[in-house]
């Protein structure tokens, strides 16, 4: 076999196993180093494979979207949202077969993706659109490294998936992105995938689901089994919880174990998927000219819903920005009552078509505030919004920059007031109690601006506002005080220096002091790895400005004493190789595995033979089995709360 050829097979089967299984065998490194060499041999011979990896950049940014037609078309599934419209389903599916088994998959929130592969190789990647037809996106999934560029199979096919960002990813991406934050994992990812320019859908990193097969030319899988055997063997990335139910209680049983589990998985989703898994059962049951009859999507919460906007108000951030909010109908919304919805900013509402009096479509999602997703009609009534030119707090001129609009006035009262809240937020200097309303009367009556008129505040400065007993003054005092020992990344995070979010604080940390931050060049600070010029200009211009120097020593010489925190490396989970598995009853995996990073270890997602500690929740699945065999230390949870300093 010729070295090129070779190269490709190693090189993707490497891949396959960091992407697809989670459990890489070489180090980056060893892969970048292949992955050199192949793209010096494919430029000397100036033939590129079709599953060469080099493939997967992407390339130049496209001007827009061919249409494309599936040659399949790709059903929705019918809705169940009460148990009443689920046992209507198994009386449909067991009039025709009684004997019949069903299974049961996670309803992921993406968005749904079809690829196509001819005669054994990837050739197009299309989003559903209506089913009948969506759109080329094939440049942009090149990027998605989930599935495989070549396959076994040499007949036509279609194959299912949904593009999801993970809730960990996506909380990781906002980190570095400040003021540019994505609101919830579905619309990242869609939004990624729908990126004009295939380099923008590379850094979000998202990951293809699979889930069915579409269409095959030959020998097609007759089961929803059989097509998760065909994609998992073909080296498509599935969801590990896929059941085979034999009856309608175990099909319940299933679904209230997603039910329990969802909030707490990195994957964002709104349901279950049944389907009747028999030929016969399928066959005969057949089709509406919409869904499968012989399938169904149980839907959890209504968090999707209409409502009507009665009015749009302006929001002013600590940056500047007007963000608009509606006022909308009230709607319950996920077991509470929603009252308003925000859009992200001027651009979105003009693109979304939101007037007064429109009926648009509202979701909530986990923990998110409630967004307004479309309009869905407009009425006779309906009144376009005014765009703002001037703000209307303070009367400052309004400045446009892309799809935002911002106040040019520093003095701005609500932007102040965002700029104190931030500084109290808790990834920043952390001082517990002190609310945005409290810090608007703070500023109203007290005349407290900046941040170290904080550190001047006494018992008598809270005299005389309603609300504040003296218990709770006492409280807001003390945790004022314990602010002053602050962490040197969240520091230079609470300061408010543009562009600067949580992961470039960090990084600007690791140089140990405030001062040796303001000494920085612009070479040096472009050299990190989380800045650009834009980053580097802003934190240069911060430092340069002589009221944050005369703000830096008031609160320096007021007892603020940013330090630098002890090192990874010396917690309690130091060198560890921490796998979760099962679920924990006291936090979600997200926070569990951050907290395992915080203390010095590495959380990794599966058992391997670098695997060194695994934490078994509740209904603790093959990676408890497979550690037990391999003999890795194994601990409960009340013993993983203890080793974090959380336990009894
Ligand atoms: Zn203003």
């Amino acid at each position: 076999m010729n070295r090129q050829r070779e190269l490709v097979d190693i090189l993707n089967k490497w891949a396959y196993e960091y992407y697809v299984l989670d459990d890489p065998s070489v180090p980056d490194r060893e892969y970048d180093r292949l992955y050199d060499e192949l793209r010096e041999l494919e430029r000397e011979s100036g033939e590129v494979y079709p599953d060469s990896p080099t493939r997967r950049v992407g390339g130049e940014p496209v001007k827009g979207f061919e249409r494309h037609t599936h040659i399949a078309r790709l059903y929705s599934l019918d809705k169940a949202v009460s148990s009443d419209e689920l046992s209507a389903f198994f009386t449909r599916v067991y009039k025709v077969d009684p004997q019949t088994q069903f299974t049961v998959e996670y309803k992921y929130d993406g968005l749904t993706v079809c690829l196509t592969y001819e005669n054994g190789v990837f050739v197009r990647a299309a989003t559903r659109g209506n089913g009948v037809e969506g759109e080329d996106v094939t440049a942009q999934a090149l990027t998605v490294r989930s599935f495989p560029l070549k396959i076994s199979y040499t007949g036509t096919l279609e194959v299912r998936g949904e593009a999801i960002m993970r809730l960990s990813v996506l909380e990781k991406y906002n980190a570095a992105h400040p003021g540019e934050e994505l609101k919830n994992a579905r619309n990242a990812a869609a939004g990624a995938i729908r990126n004009l320019d295939p380099a923008e859908t590379a850094k979000r990193n998202v990951e293809i689901l699979f889930y069915d097969v579409n269409y095959m030319s030959e020998a097609p899988v007759k089961t929803q089994v059989e097509a998760m055997e065909f994609l998992k063997r073909e080296g498509f990335k599935t969801y590990p919880f896929f059941r085979v139910c034999k009856s309608a209680e175990e099909v319940q049983e299933a679904i209230d174990e997603i039910e329990a589990e969802r909030k707490k998985i990195d994957v964002l989703t709104d349901g279950a998927v049944v389907k009747a898994n028999g030929e016969r059962v399928r066959a005969a049951m057949g089709y509406t000219d919409k869904f499968p009859r012989w399938a169904i999507a149980y839907k959890f919460e209504a968090e999707e819903a209409e409502s009507t906007v009665k009015n749009v108000l302006w929001q002013v951030g600590r940056t500047g920005k007007l963000t608009p909010l509606a006022e909308i109908e009230p709607v319950d919304l996920a077991g509470a009552t929603v009252r308003r919805a925000t859009l992200n900013n001027f651009g979105d509402l003009t693109r979304k078509d939101v007037k007064v009096g429109s009926r648009v479509l509202v979701r909530r999602s986990n923990e998110v505030i409630p967004e307004i997703l479309a309009a869905v009609e407009h009425t006779e009534g309906s009144v376009p919004v005014q765009k703002p030119t001037t703000c209307p707090f303070c009367g400052a001129p309004v400045e446009e920059v892309g799809a935002n609009l911002f106040c040019t006035n520093e003095a701005c009262p609500p932007r102040v007031v965002q700029k104190l809240t931030h500084y109290c937020s808790k990834n920043a200097a952390d001082v517990e109690g002190m609310s945005e309303a409290t810090l608007t009367l703070l500023y109203e009556r007290r005349g407290v601006r900046n941040f170290s008129d904080l550190y001047t505040l006494t018992a008598q400065s809270f005299e005389g506002l309603e609300g504040f007993k003296e218990k709770k003054i006492s409280n807001l005092l003390s945790a004022i005080e314990a602010s002053k020992q602050i962490p040197l990344d969240r520091f230079l995070y609470a300061i408010g220096i543009g562009q600067i979010g949580r992961v470039a604080a960090r990084d600007l940390a690791e140089f140990g002091s405030v001062e040796a931050v303001a000494n920085l060049s612009y070479e040096q600070l472009i050299a990190l790895e989380d800045v650009g010029e834009a980053t580097a200009n802003s934190i240069l211009s911060y430092f340069a400005d002589e009221k944050n120097q005369a703000e830096l020593a008031r609160l320096f010489s007021l007892g603020v004493k940013p330090f630098v925190k002890e090192k990874r490396g010396e917690g309690a989970f130091a060198g560890e190789v921490v796998v979760l598995t099962g679920s924990l009853q006291s936090m979600s995996r997200p926070e569990a595995q951050k907290k395992i990073e915080e203390l010095g270890g590495t959380a990794a997602t599966s058992v391997t033979s670098k695997t060194t500690l695994v934490v078994a929740g509740e209904k603790a699945g093959s990676k408890l089995e497979k550690a037990q065999k391999a003999g890795v230390r194994i601990i409960g949870e009340e013993e993983f709360l203890l080793l974090l300093g959380e336990g009894e």
